[in-house]
């Protein structure tokens, strides 16, 4: 229980203090409820935001993953079915930049624009900035 307020200092007391911890003063304000509830209200807001930081950075990771996995594979399959083994084995090797540039990849091997492959390509981008929104949610404790 710290409830007893200094009258002095400010310092909280526990309940069954008769004097100051701090400064020493045998005068108290009782804590009122209303400063209590906010501070309960602002410890719990503060983990409701940490917890939807949380939860945004998860929906991202499984977004990115999804959708990115989702793109990598889709560039990987034109690549074998326009060029071969050789050019899968190059694009998995490079993956990283494959699935950066798979539009284009894409598009340049079938000579069509994919506009359907926009959709797992854009969700794994917006997959990556939840990830990163989420965890700067969660992480700031200010
Ligand atoms: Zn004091």
């Amino acid at each position: 229980m710290t409830d007893k307020l200094c009258a002095n200092c400010g310092q909280l007391n526990p309940a069954e203090s008769n004097f100051c911890s701090n400064c020493g003063a045998r005068e108290f304000r009782q804590m009122s409820r209303g400063l209590l509830s906010a501070a309960n209200t602002g410890a719990i807001m503060k983990r409701a935001k940490t917890a939807t930081g949380r939860l945004v950075q998860g929906v991202g990771v499984i977004l990115w993953l999804a959708a990115g996995l989702a793109t990598l594979l889709w560039t990987l399959y034109v690549l074998f079915a326009s060029f071969g083994p050789l050019a899968l084995l190059v694009a998995l090797i490079a993956a990283p930049v494959t699935y950066v540039f798979a539009v284009l990849v894409v598009w340049f091997s079938t000579g069509t624009f994919p506009v359907l492959m926009l959709i797992p390509y854009l969700a794994s981008w917006v997959g990556a900035i939840l990830m990163g929104i989420g965890g700067s949610l969660a992480e700031d404790q200010g």
